[in-house]
C-alpha cells in the first residue's frame, strides 16, 4: 500500500471515530437519477502532499469530518470560499460553526469577480474584514433572534446521496433535521431523486418539481429548445443543432447529405446521446449518418444526435466543461438564481479535432468525471485550481490572466441559463398544475439544477444538457488497497455543494418574506445590454447575521426586462392550462380544443370548425406517435404549441413567426381578459375554475372524426405547409 493510501486510511479511521454522522442513512447511489460526474476525486486536504489551500469557512465540517475541526488550516494565496471570499487563517472549532463563520473575511464579491481580484484581495482583504466587535455583535444578534424563532424543520429521510451536504447545511443554519421524517409536517422536504420520493405531502416545500426529470431528458430538452429556436433563432443559438431519433433519422441523413454536397470541405462530426442516459453512458461520435446505431435488439433507440462542437476552448491542451448550479426558486413568479461558484471537469487525454482515428477516444472527447476517473491520467488534486476537477472560479481566473473578458463570458452564461429555463418552464407549469391543481393541498416546489456548459474556442458558451438531479455528493470513493474502496471527503465538492444547498435553504426559509411584486416588476436592463457581474447585496434575515453572504445570485426577475419578451410559449401554456378542464389532466381533448377556438374567436368562414377538428386530429395523431409515453390520449402542450403556431401563421400571414405568435396571443388574451405575463399577480393557473361558467358547462359535439375526405386533406395539406423544422445553417454552428 502506498504511503498516500496509508495516510488516507488513517484519515478515514479518524473520521469514523470522531464523526457523529459517519453512519450512512439509506444512501443508495443507484437510486440517484443523475450522473455522478460532479464527484471529486481530490484527496482530503489533510493528507495532501501540499499544504491544503481550500478554505473550509462557511461550513460546519466539524461534525461530519471532525478531524478537520482540530486542524488549523493555513490558506494559500488563492484561497477563497465559494462565495468569493478569501478566508484567512480560519480555525475550525468543533460544534461552533457560527463562530467560525463569523471569523470569515467578508469581501464583497462581484459575481465571479472574486477571481479577478486574485492576489490583491489578500492584501485588501484585511482592511475589509469587519472589526471584531461588529462581527461579535452581529453574531450575538443572530443568536438571539435564532433562539426566538422556532427552528425550520427539514425532513431529510429521502435525501439519499445529498444527505451529507444537507446535514452540514442544516447544522450551519441551526435548523432542525428529521432524518427519519416525522408525523407532523416539516417545513422543507429534501428529496434525493424526484418530487414523488415522499408521497402525500400536503404542505411545506419540496426540493423537486413534478415533471422536471421528464422535461430535462435529452429529447424533451431538445424539443423545448427547438421550439424557442423557431421563435428566436438568434437568442437560442447556444444549443447545438439536434435531431431526435428515431423519428428524424431520415431528415438527419438528408440534411447532412445536402450540406456535404453543397460544400465538400464541410466535414462535420456528430455526437449521439441516448435519451435517458447519463455519465456518458452509450454516447458515441459519428461522421456519417450511416454510422448511426438505431436499434437495441428489436427496439428503436430513443436518442438525440447533435452537432459535435469541434473546437472547444482548451486549458492545458485539455477539453473541459462547466457544471453550474442553478436554483429554480419558483415557477410562478419565475425566480432563478445562479451559484457564483461551480465545477469544471477535465478530459484526461490531450484534445485533437475529431478524425476517423480518434472518434472512439472517450478520454479526449467526453468530459464526464465518471469516465475520466478510470483513466490513468486522472489527476486527483487537493488544490481547486489544478487536477482533473477544478473550481469554476480558478478556471475563470486563469482565463482572465490570459486577457479573456470573463465578464462577457459570465454574462453570456447567465443569459444561457435564463433562456434555457424559459424554454422548459411552460411544460413544467403543465406538470405542476396536474400534480397540484389549485385548491388541492400540496407543497410548493423549488429545485437545484445542474447546467453542463462547454466553452467554444471563441468563448461562446454552449449548453450540453441540464441535469434535474445533479450529484450533491461531497465525498468520493477511493481505492484504499486493491479492491478495497472507502469514501473520503472531497474538499472541492464540499466547498461548492454545501454552499449551494445551504444558501438554497436560506432562500427557501419559510420565515423569509417572499420577493415582493414590486420587486418582480422592477426588471433589469434593457434588452441587449450586457449583464453586469456584480452581485448586489442580498437581503439577509436578521438571524443570518453570522452566515456568509449568499453564493446564489438572483438573475430572474432581476433581468426581467431583458428576457421577458422570450416568454411567449409560457403564455401559450397558460392558455392550454386554462382549457384543460379536468384536474390532473395534461392533455387537451377535442372538445376543449374547440372550446379554445370558439372562446378566442379563432374560427371564421375561412377556417371552419371542421378544419379545427382536422387540425386537432392531425397534430395530435402525429405527436402521439412521437411521444415515448403516449398512453394518455389527447393533445399535449407541444402539440398545442404547434397548433398555435399554425393558427398564428394563418391569421397573421406576412409577419415573422414570433410576431405572428405574439399577435395571436394578444388576441386570445384579450378575449379571455388575461393580464400580461410578468405582471405576476395573475397567478391562477387553474383549469376549469378559471373559465367563465358558460364555457365550463358548454358541451360541444364530438369532432367529426369522419369529416369529408377532401376537406380533411385540404386542411392537412394546408397545415403541413407550415412545417416547423427550418434547418439553420449547419455550417454556422460548426464554426467555433
Ligand atoms: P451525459 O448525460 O451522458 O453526461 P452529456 O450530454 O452531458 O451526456 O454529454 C457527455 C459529454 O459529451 C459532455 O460532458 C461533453 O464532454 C461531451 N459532449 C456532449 N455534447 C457535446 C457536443 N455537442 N459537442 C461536444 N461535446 C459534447
Amino acid at each position: 500500500m502506498s504511503e498516500h493510501y496509508v495516510k488516507v486510511k488513517i484519515h478515514v479511521e479518524q473520521m469514523k471515530s470522531f464523526g457523529e454522522d459517519a453512519e450512512k442513512q439509506g444512501v443508495d447511489a443507484e437510486e440517484e437519477e443523475e450522473e455522478q460526474v460532479a464527484v471529486s476525486s481530490s484527496p482530503p486536504a489533510s493528507v495532501s502532499p501540499d499544504p491544503p489551500s481550500i478554505t473550509i469557512a462557511g461550513r460546519d465540517v466539524s461534525n461530519t469530518f471532525k478531524h478537520r475541526g482540530k486542524s488549523r488550516i493555513k490558506m494559500g494565496k488563492d484561497d477563497k470560499n465559494i462565495c468569493g471570499k478569501h478566508s484567512l487563517d480560519v480555525s475550525l472549532h468543533g460544534g461552533r460553526n457560527v463562530n467560525k463563520l463569523g471569523h470569515e473575511r467578508t469581501l464583497h464579491i462581484k459575481g465571479t469577480g472574486k477571481i479577478l481580484q486574485g492576489k490583491n484581495n489578500e492584501n485588501n482583504g484585511v482592511s475589509m474584514r469587519p472589526s471584531k466587535n461588529i462581527q461579535e455583535a452581529r453574531r450575538e444578534d443572530g443568536f438571539k433572534l435564532a433562539r426566538k424563532r422556532r427552528p425550520v424543520t427539514v425532513d431529510t429521510s429521502k435525501a439519499k446521496t445529498s444527505l451529507e451536504a444537507l446535514k452540514l447545511s442544516i447544522r450551519q443554519l441551526k435548523w432542525k433535521e428529521f432524518p427519519l421524517g416525522r408525523r407532523a409536517p416539516c417545513d422543507i422536504y429534501w428529496h434525493g431523486v424526484s418530487f414523488h420520493d415522499n408521497e402525500n405531502i400536503v404542505s411545506g416545500q419540496v426540493n423537486k418539481f413534478p415533471g422536471m426529470i421528464e422535461m430535462l431528458r435529452k429529447i424533451n430538452l431538445s424539443r423545448a429548445v427547438r421550439t424557442m429556436q423557431e421563435l428566436f433563432p438568434e437568442e437560442y443559438d447556444f444549443y447545438p443543432r439536434s435531431w431526435i431519433l428515431p423519428e428524424e433519422c431520415q431528415q438527419f441523413s438528408t440534411q447532412i447529405r445536402m450540406v456535404k454536397e453543397n460544400d465538400a470541405s464541410v466535414n462535420p462530426t456528430f455526437i449521439v446521446k441516448p435519451d435517458g442516459g447519463s455519465q456518458g453512458d452509450g454516447i458515441y461520435l459519428i461522421r456519417d449518418p450511416s454510422d448511426l446505431k438505431l436499434m437495441v435488439g428489436s427496439q428503436a433507440k430513443q436518442a438525440v444526435v447533435q452537432e459535435y462542437i469541434q473546437r472547444p476552448l482548451l486549458i492545458d491542451k485539455l477539453k473541459f466543461d462547466i457544471r453550474l448550479y442553478v436554483l429554480l426558486k419558483s415557477l410562478e413568479p419565475l425566480e432563478i438564481y445562479i451559484a457564483k461558484e461551480g465545477l469544471t471537469r477535465f478530459c484526461t487525454e490531450p484534445y485533437q479535432e475529431p478524425s476517423q482515428k480518434n472518434l472512439s477516444h472517450v478520454f479526449m472527447h467526453l468530459t464526464n468525471y465518471s469516465l475520466n476517473v478510470h483513466s490513468g491520467n486522472f489527476v486527483h488534486s487537493s488544490s481547486q485550481s489544478t487536477g482533473s476537477k477544478r473550481s469554476l472560479s480558478s478556471v475563470l481566473y486563469r482565463l482572465a490572466a490570459k486577457g479573456v473578458d470573463i465578464k462577457k463570458v459570465w454574462s453570456d452564461i447567465i443569459a444561457l441559463v435564463i433562456k434555457t429555463t424559459i424554454a422548459v418552464v411552460p411544460e413544467l407549469r403543465v406538470y405542476y398544475q396536474a400534480e397540484i391543481p389549485p385548491g388541492k393541498p400540496g407543497p410548493t416546489c423549488f429545485q437545484i439544477l445542474g447546467f453542463d456548459i462547454l466553452l467554444m474556442k471563441n468563448l461562446k458558451p454552449v449548453l450540453l444538457e441540464v441535469n434535474s438531479n445533479p450529484s450533491m455528493r461531497i465525498e468520493h470513493e477511493q481505492e484504499m488497497a486493491p479492491g478495497v474502496f472507502e469514501y473520503v471527503p472531497s474538499p472541492v465538492d464540499e466547498e461548492v455543494k454545501v454552499g449551494v444547498i445551504r444558501d438554497t435553504l436560506r432562500l427557501m426559509d419559510p420565515g423569509h418574506k417572499r420577493t415582493s411584486i414590486s420587486n418582480l416588476r422592477a426588471g433589469g436592463l434593457d434588452h441587449g445590454e450586457e449583464i453586469p457581474m456584480e452581485a448586489e447585496p442580498q437581503d439577509r434575515s436578521p438571524d443570518e447575521g453570522a452566515l456568509p453572504s449568499l453564493c446564489l445570485k438572483q438573475v430572474y426577475p432581476k433581468y426581467t426586462k431583458q428576457f421577458n419578451y422570450l416568454r411567449l410559449v409560457e403564455r401559450i401554456a397558460a392558455l392550454f392550462i386554462r382549457f384543460l378542464g379536468v384536474k390532473g389532466n395534461m392533455r387537451l381533448g377535442p372538445t376543449a380544443f374547440r372550446t379554445f377556438i370558439r372562446t378566442c374567436k379563432l374560427s371564421n368562414s375561412n377556417f371552419s370548425m371542421a378544419s379545427v377538428d382536422i387540425l386537432y386530429i392531425d397534430i395530435t395523431r402525429r405527436w402521439s406517435g412521437t411521444m415515448a409515453d403516449s398512453r394518455e390520449a389527447g393533445m399535449g402542450l407541444q402539440a398545442f404549441v404547434e397548433a398555435f403556431f399554425y393558427l398564428a401563421g394563418r391569421r397573421f400571414k406576412s409577419q415573422p413567426l414570433r410576431e405572428q405568435v405574439a399577435s395571436l396571443l394578444e388576441l386570445c388574451e384579450a378575449q379571455l381578459e388575461t393580464p400580461p405575463l410578468g405582471g405576476e399577480e395573475r397567478r391562477s393557473v387553474s383549469c376549469s375554475r378559471a373559465l367563465p361558467r358558460s364555457i365550463r358547462t358548454q358541451t360541444l359535439p364530438h369532432p367529426q372524426l369522419s369529416s369529408p375526405g377532401p376537406l380533411r386533406r385540404a386542411a392537412s395539406q394546408d397545415y403541413r405547409l407550415h412545417q416547423r423544422l427550418k434547418p439553420r445553417s449547419l455550417r454556422a454552428n460548426l464554426e467555433n
